[in-house]
């Protein structure tokens, strides 16, 4: 899969999240993070609760369970030419 997307698009073109659909931004050295700087969005199974902060929740804050999944990775919409 080619993911590379030159600079000067960079600056011109919002990307957003082909998952969640939320605007997403270029940190050197990460790559591609969500808006709340998470590379990856998190989820907790037992209330619903989502986010994506950097670094990742470890529990979840709203009802404190412990094993919060990844939904998914930060991944820009392709660019159509
Ligand atoms: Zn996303
Ligand atoms: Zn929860």
């Amino acid at each position: 899969m080619n993911q590379v997307f030159s600079l000067e698009r960079l600056k011109g073109n919002k990307m957003r999240c082909q998952y969640c659909g939320e605007e997403l931004k270029f940190e050197r050295g990460r790559g591609w993070i969500h808006t709340d700087g998470g590379l990856y969005k998190q989820y907790c199974p037992m209330c619903g609760w989502k986010g994506g902060a950097y670094p990742p929740a470890t529990y979840c804050p709203v009802c404190g369970f412990g094993e919060i999944r990844d939904d998914h990775i930060a991944r820009p919409v392709p660019p159509k030419d």
